[in-house]
């Protein structure tokens, strides 16, 4: 368990997951089907089996003689990860999975039906190093990054059941996904942008989702920020800001030793320029800890004039934790003010609370 305070920057070194299709980029497909001496349309139509046509039996792809199914589904598609554990909650209409992976490490997707849309929150990292106090996911520090098709194929697992109707609310498919599960997706950079350029390239080559509909929620990594908007996808940035002083945020966000809150927006404000997207800020309201009305006039300065929106997340409690949700009053005052700076503001549902699977209740135990 990292000390108070403590940041694990570095994935620790571990046993990589097998390779997997999903690892790959189209032209790096196409020179694995090469290198085993078969011709280049085979890459195409595998493809077009797993991600078009969300088929993950490739024993039943019958436009391939057998023998190449086979030899397909021993070199690019290995059981990467197993669901140990399904909970549901809302008629059926959020699920959560908790997933063993090949070392026996575990991750946590949740799945959550709206009436005009499903949006998935999924892990990039099993646990995570940046030790946020209020987070029930950094407290056990991180184990390791997860690979490019560990990402990936916890979204693919979501489109197949509910192409396959096993999801309440019937057929359907995933329109938005936030990184908001285990882990701080830029401290896993190029698994995280790999996993995204697979899922917004368009089919047979990936899921082809919209990169609008994706969101990466960060703890505020600033060189990495820089990056993301000089990468030209056109994804949503979240910034986990928590509070508008650094001396709160010091101890809240414990990256913000590193980063401080005025770098933190510099780098948002760039995010905006450049991509021309929105930002969104994730304040979590914690009981007399950041709630105060001064805070939420000193955040409506900081944000007032910029292309941004507050998400204000009623904090949900983790186990041990001291730290209690915002009384009403206090949480309708902070949106009061912040409106009165003309800033855009709504609040969270706490969807999934009741298994665990709500923002910053994400533990992976096998219980
Ligand atoms: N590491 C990334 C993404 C994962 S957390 C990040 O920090 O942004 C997703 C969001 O849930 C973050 O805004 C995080 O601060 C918030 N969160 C964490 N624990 C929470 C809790 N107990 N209650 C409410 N929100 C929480």
């Amino acid at each position: 368990m990292p000390k108070p305070g403590e940041l694990i920057l570095e994935s620790p070194r571990r046993p990589k997951p097998p390779l997997h299709w999903s690892d790959l980029s189209v032209a790096q497909r196409k020179e694995k089907i090469v290198e085993l001496g078969l011709p280049g349309f085979r890459a195409d139509q595998i493809s077009r089996h797993w991600y078009s046509r969300l088929s993950d039996q490739p024993e039943t792809w019958t436009d391939m003689p057998e023998s190449l199914r086979t030899e397909v589904k021993e070199k690019f598609f290995p059981e990467l990860m197993t669901s140990i554990k399904s909970l549901s909650c809302d008629n059926g209409t959020t699920v959560k999975q908790v997933w063993k992976l090949f070392d026996g490490v575990l991750v946590e997707s949740v799945l959550m039906r709206y009436p005009d849309r499903v949006t998935m929150c999924i892990s990039s990292q099993a646990g995570c190093g940046m030790n946020c106090p209020f987070c029930a996911t950094g407290q056990g520090g991180l184990t390791r990054n997860l690979t490019t098709a560990e990402i990936v194929e916890q979204v693919l697992a979501g489109a197949r059941a509910l192409a396959r109707g096993e999801i309440a609310g019937g057929v359907g498919r995933v329109n938005n996904l936030v990184f908001m599960g285990m882990g701080e997706p830029m401290a896993n950079y190029s698994s995280v942008i790999e996993a995204i350029r697979r899922l917004t390239d368009e089919p047979p080559a990936g899921l082809g989702m919209s990169a609008r509909g994706i969101t990466v929620s960060t703890v505020g990594l600033v060189p990495r920020i820089k990056q993301l908007a000089d990468e030209g996808l056109p994804v949503t940035l979240a910034i986990s800001l928590h509070a508008p002083d650094d001396e709160l945020r010091d101890t809240l966000v414990p990256i913000n030793t590193r980063f401080k809150v005025s770098e933190v927006l510099d780098a948002a404000w760039y995010y905006a320029a450049k991509t021309g997207r929105r930002i969104s800020i994730e304040y979590a309201l914690i009981k007399d800890i950041n709630d105060q009305a001064w805070r939420a006039d000193l955040l409506g300065e900081l944000l007032s004039g910029h292309l941004v929106h507050v998400n204000l997340i009623p904090l949900n409690p983790t186990p041990g934790s001291k730290w209690t949700a915002s009384r009403p009053e206090d949480e309708r005052e902070f949106v009061r003010r912040l409106k009165n700076h003309g800033v855009a503001v709504t609040v969270r549902d706490t969807r999934g609370r009741e298994i665990d699977g709500a923002c910053g209740q994400l533990a992976a135990s096998a219980k």
